[in-house]
């Protein structure tokens, strides 16, 4: 199947569209002035030179103003603003500058370590930081058809060919993201080696004997250094008296089990918290940290696409106990064709999905049980009020499952994508574009608000990213077909054979009623595949059927084909937007007499600005008193759900990606229920 540009499709959405807008005038340009005021850009300007200071911010900080060039482009590919150019141009020449001649950039290294490279590539995520430089230069190509960015970019990738390619298996970051940042880069420019390594790094994961004990010892390694950077500041702070560090704002409260540091090195020790566990095609279960692993299914499945590309009769099927065959896999035997007994990768993908879905996610798609290590936990392991749901992780769930539904032509994935988008994802980001949620749990007993920037500031700019890419994940066609993934208002034309105008006039997630427009350029046949909706209540998933309550494999596309005429013609589905009570798997604990509401693609919560008068941790539902309105001027326009407890007090439930716009709260979203 193929993709459109974000470019190629204008949202008219009356829900998208003033997200977007806020995305592109407000969240982008509060985001640059974050990076400039924690002085995350000033350590570029360290390394070239141009500024005296000491280096603030985590060793990875190089990844927040990467994203943010990510972000922005994306941005200005469909808002040329002159201020967001500039902005840019000065960033990408200030890149140039810090970029040493061999085309490494890592300024945490070139500041204190000068002759010190790829040293802990498990702990310090210096390839992590080189992936997003790369992300963000093909992002700027794409956007503005510029070479600069890009160049530099290349310059970098070509000295990870040099230091990377045909290394030996112990050659990973330990927070993946080079892999996909190698396939993109090499989707624009098509030269091989940019697949071939990404393709190398994803499958050397989990080959290295006794990890454990490399993690060991990096980390010790990492200790010394980061012993000796502190000691360097102290220095530094008692020659420079005038010298004031900069302290960044800590994370959101997180709840956190007993030993968690414990629990975190013992994850990490036995590979799981890197995904270093075991070989890629034998991770057939999601572990570890739910950042690291989701943009690894991704690369995976971008690489499985690949190799659609290269061997389009061998698509769209689960292809068990079969190595996968690249044109180039004779340059690594040792890598390729060694394990006849494994799944294939798509299967591995599949598998991984399936039980990520049914037994380790969220309600609203949040991915992360286990706080201690910001991943997921056991099977059926979905503690509300523990639960990490980091904003990254519905992200890069999103790319992954963006990537399944090009591959497999599954509703299952597009289904998914909407949910993680409405919930999960959309949470992270505050209604005016400059406050954000790093970890979203579903029970806040302690009271929460949003912040403008965080410790660790990763979620913002890929938020920001995507939501600027919102239209690329809507349409994709294949040769006289085309699918409708999602059901978000907005007008495209793409080739059928012949020009076809298609433009959708969408309702939700208010109301139920999509209208598509359909207006080839002369009468032609071809196929329409319209995704109808897992929540569609005649969908209803069976109780018990996954832990969550949500199960995306209930959606399925309508298949429609026939002529069409040149004068144009409209469909017209009406989804049925009645409340829902949905209900967790028995053996998720502490679910027993209680539900999640739903209604069309949102959760909704119990949030205590609403329900002032009520204990929402205790109150118990009436479930036949739920009503719903759409209040217009709360929250920039929401429907409500108005419900009673069975004493006869009011509640109030608004969508979850909503709470925490109005000051501390806190909130619920599985309630006590009391079936009427
Ligand atoms: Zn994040």
């Amino acid at each position: 199947m193929q993709e459109l540009t974000a470019r190629q499709v204008n949202i008219t959405d009356l829900f998208w569209s003033p997200r977007l807008e806020v995305n592109a005038q407000k969240a982008i340009f509060h985001q640059w002035k974050q990076l400039e005021t924690t002085r995350c850009i000033d350590n570029f300007r360290l390394v070239a030179g141009e500024k005296d200071g000491f280096r603030e911010g985590w060793f990875f900080a190089d990844s927040d103003a990467y994203k943010w060039l990510d972000a922005a482009s994306r941005v200005y590919a469909l808002h040329a603003d002159p201020k967001l150019a500039s902005i840019m141009d000065s960033f990408i020449a200030l890149l140039a500058r810090t970029q040493m001649p061999d085309g490494y950039i890592f300024t945490y290294n070139q500041l204190h370590f000068p002759n010190q490279r790829w040293i802990n590539l498990q702990i310090e995520h210096e390839l992590y930081c080189h992936g997003h430089l790369i992300e963000a230069g093909v992002s700027h190509y794409e956007a503005t058809g510029r070479r600069d960015l890009l160049d530099l970019c290349i310059k970098a990738a070509d000295l990870l060919v040099r230091d990377f390619l045909n290394a030996s298996n112990d050659k990973t970051c330990g927070h993946e993201e080079i892999e996909l940042a190698l396939i993109r880069l090499y989707r624009v420019t098509e030269i091989e080696e940019y697949l071939e390594l990404a393709r190398q790094f994803v499958e050397r994961r989990g080959r290295t004997l006794l990890y454990g004990i490399q993690w060991w010892f990096e980390r010790n390694s990492f200790m010394k250094r980061n012993a000796y950077v502190n000691q360097l500041r102290q220095d530094y702070i008692v020659n420079h008296p005038e010298h004031q560090s900069f302290r960044l704002p800590g994370g959101n409260y997180a709840k956190k089990p007993p030993f968690t540091k414990l629990r975190h090195r013992l994850n990490a020790l036995r590979g799981f918290y890197a995904q270093q566990h075991t070989p890629i095609r034998k991770q057939t279960a999601p572990v570890g940290h739910s950042v690291r692993f989701g943009y690894l299914e991704t690369a995976i499945a971008m690489l499985v696409r690949e190799e659609q590309n290269l061997s389009p009769q061998r698509t769209r099927s689960t292809q068990r106990n079969k190595p996968i065959g690249f044109s180039f896999e004779s340059l690594v035997p040792f890598v390729f064709n060694k394990e006849s007994s494994d799944e294939s990768l798509l299967s591995t993908l599949e598998q991984a999905w399936e039980r990520m879905v049914t037994r380790r996610m969220y309600i609203t798609g949040g991915l992360g049980a286990a706080p201690e290590i910001e991943g997921f936990g056991k099977d059926y392991d979905l503690d509300p009020e523990y639960a990490y749901n980091e904003t990254c992780a519905s992200l890069a769930s999103l790319f992954w499952n963006w990537e399944m539904a090009l591959i497999t032509q599954d509703a299952r994935y597009s289904d998914l994508f909407e949910w993680q988008l409405y919930n999960a994802t959309n949470v992270g980001m505050g209604q005016n574009g400059d406050t954000y949620l790093y970890n979203n749990p579903l029970t806040v007993h302690h009271g929460v608000t949003r912040q403008g920037w965080y410790v660790v500031p990763c979620c913002p700019s890929n938020l920001s990213r995507t939501f600027a890419d919102l239209g690329k994940y809507i349409y994709s066609f294949e040769e006289n077909s085309i699918w409708i993934h999602q059901h978000i208002s907005s007008e495209t034309t793409v080739d059928v054979g012949v020009p076809l105008n298609i433009k959708i006039e969408s309702e939700l997630p208010w109301k139920g009623k999509v209208r598509i427009h359909i207006k080839p350029a002369t009468q032609k046949a071809f196929t329409i595949h319209l995704r109808k909706p897992s929540w569609d209540v005649s969908s209803l998933p069976a109780e018990g059927s996954t832990a969550s309550g949500y199960d995306p494999t209930k959606a399925e596309y309508e298949v429609i084909n026939r002529l069409w005429s040149p004068e144009g013609e409209a469909l017209e589905f009406n989804f049925d937007m009645t409340i829902q009570l949905r209900r967790a798997h028995p053996k998720v604990k502490g679910h027993d007499g209680k539900v999640a509401i739903t209604r069309g693609p949102l959760v909704y919560c119990l949030e205590s600005t609403d329900n002032p008068d009520v204990d929402i941790f205790t109150a118990q539902l009436d479930s036949s008193s739920l009503s719903d309105e759409f209040i217009p001027d709360l929250l920039g326009g929401t429907v409500v759900i108005y419900g009673k407890t069975t004493d006869g007090e009011p509640l109030k439930f608004i969508p979850y990606f909503l709470w925490a716009n109005r000051g501390e709260s806190r909130m619920i979203v599985w309630v006590n229920v009391i079936q009427g």
